[in-house]
């Protein structure tokens, strides 16, 4: 897989905005999901009272989060299973490996997970030997391509159904299918035999119950089910803020979350597991572990940026973002994208790394209106521009204008001449066509448009017009 970074944005959007497969793929999105949200939520009138509910259950787990990390690690270890602390991705890697490398693995099958995706593990597994699967489809196929998910739901939104027959003709060695129920049976038929082949399962948790120690998973294919049933050994990766005190406050947040990403009431699967298998069950894994991630977490827990902790990753802050429906999910250059991504990706690539993310956003609101558990993510995306500034990353163009700005902003005689001289200027230039096809320090409106030319009064002096 190509590893890229936030730092590039600017370019991979560009290049994004010209792919016109992309931009059909994106379309789909901002007709289905959105709609489907939107009609879902029609049906169940007390859905802002559970949005209210949802974020209460999320701010008391993050006030008490070591309480509850503390119950669940004694409950997982009073039904059999072992628990795993991961201060960083390096740490939770080196962990994983080690459970696989003592049971012997060479394949490992996972359900999607993005808490693998942001420790990269895929990679690590391969270099050190064992083979890992992906079983979820869409996240089968992005292996298969190569690439990052570039949806928190959909890891392959961003492909063409065409793009998909080509790849699995290629990577199957079968003749080219047409319809999606065929492509959906054909990787079906050769997961099948990878899931009795793996020796390790890996999967990651919407939520840990701190009471019981059980681990809940949504899925709409049943994968996840198969790979915690199958293997021997069962390895669930989940971060720190996945905890929640009981079953009862789970249920809560899976009402909001499927209605929030795919319009559905409740995801198809819905799975608890708890502990190794016992004597009287069917199946289940001999061994039962669970890596807990923390990669930056705690530190957000008493800062300006916890109500991030709160996200349960629907999605719908993507589905509804202007950015993100234009530029997709890889522009982004992280592993979370959209602004969710833009608020996770500089906690953990650092904001020198990650940048461009934060100022990827026209802060429409849209994104903190359809967010479930009422992230405020233009307010959060705000805070990493300040402190980009803080740290005078931005360029020395930006500071020079932004201090002009204040310069005349803060002296209002001064401000109302240079702004009345400035309108009357660019509407002369503008001459008859009302409108400019260039302008310096403009090049990022004019490349891709005309910039309307103002009457030739400024904004004070038309309002002072009207009020007369
Ligand atoms: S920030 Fe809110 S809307 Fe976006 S993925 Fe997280 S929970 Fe969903």
């Amino acid at each position: 897989m190509t590893a890229t970074t936030p730092l590039g944005f600017g370019e991979r959007a560009r290049a994004a905005l010209a792919d016109p497969g992309l931009a059909r793929a994106l379309l789909s999105i901002r007709r289905g999901w959105p709609e489907a949200r939107a009609r879902a939520i029609a049906r169940l009138p007390e859905f802002d009272a559970l949005r209210d509910h949802g974020r209460e259950i999320k701010d008391h787990v993050l006030a008490h989060l070591d309480l509850y990390l503390e119950r669940f690690e004694e409950a997982v270890r009073a039904s059999g299973g072992e628990v795993h602390w991961a201060r960083d991705a390096a740490e939770a890697r080196r962990t994983i490996l080690g459970i696989c490398q003592r049971a012997g693995a060479r394949t490992v099958t996972k359900s999607k997970s993005m808490i693998a995706e942001e420790i990269g593990l895929n990679d690590w597994l391969e270099a050190n030997g064992v083979t890992p699967v992906e079983t979820d489809l869409g996240e089968y196929i992005i292996q298969l391509a190569g690439q990052r998910p570039s949806h928190l739901v959909g890891p392959a939104v961003h492909m063409t159904r065409e793009e998909i027959t080509e790849l699995f003709s290629r990577h199957h060695g079968t003749p080219p299918r047409e319809r999606p129920e065929e492509l959906v049976g054909e990787a079906r038929k050769v997961l099948r035999q990878r899931y009795l082949e793996a020796d390790v399962g890996i999967t990651g948790a919407n939520f840990l119950i701190a009471e019981s120690g059980s681990v809940v998973t949504v899925t709409n294919e049943g994968n996840a089910e198969l790979t915690h049933g199958l293997p021997k050994t069962q390895i669930v990766v989940a971060s720190i803020e996945k905890i929640v005190p009981t079953m009862e406050e789970a249920f809560t947040l899976l009402r909001l979350l499927a209605r929030s990403a795919t319009g559905q009431e409740f995801s198809t699967y819905t799975t608890v597991v708890t502990g190794p298998r016992r004597e009287d069950d069917l199946d289940g894994p001999e061994a039962f572990h669970v890596v807990l991630l923390d990669n930056g977490r705690s530190a957000m827990v008493g800062g300006e940026l916890r109500s991030m902790l709160r996200c349960i990753r629907c999605g719908a802050c993507l589905n509804h973002c202007p950015v993100y429906l234009a530029v997709g999910g890889h522009a982004y250059g992280s592993v979370y994208v959209g602004p969710m991504g833009a608020v996770l990706s500089p906690v953990l690539y650092g904001i020198e790394q990650a940048r461009p993310l934060p100022e990827a956003s026209s802060f429409c609101g849209r994104c903190e209106e359809v967010c479930p558990v009422r992230i405020p993510l233009p307010a959060l995306m705000r805070y990493w521009r300040e402190e980009a500034w803080r740290r005078r990353l931005a360029p020395p163009t930006a500071r020079f204008g932004m201090r002009l700005w204040r310069h005349l902003a803060t002296r209002p005689k001064l401000y109302r001449a240079a702004t009345a001289i400035a309108m009357r200027l660019l509407a002369l230039l503008a001459g008859r066509r009302g409108a400019l096809a260039r302008l310096p320090l403009a090049g990022g409106w004019t490349g891709t448009r005309d910039l309307p030319a103002p009457e030739g009064a400024t904004f004070m002096r038309l309002i002072g017009r009207r009020m007369r």
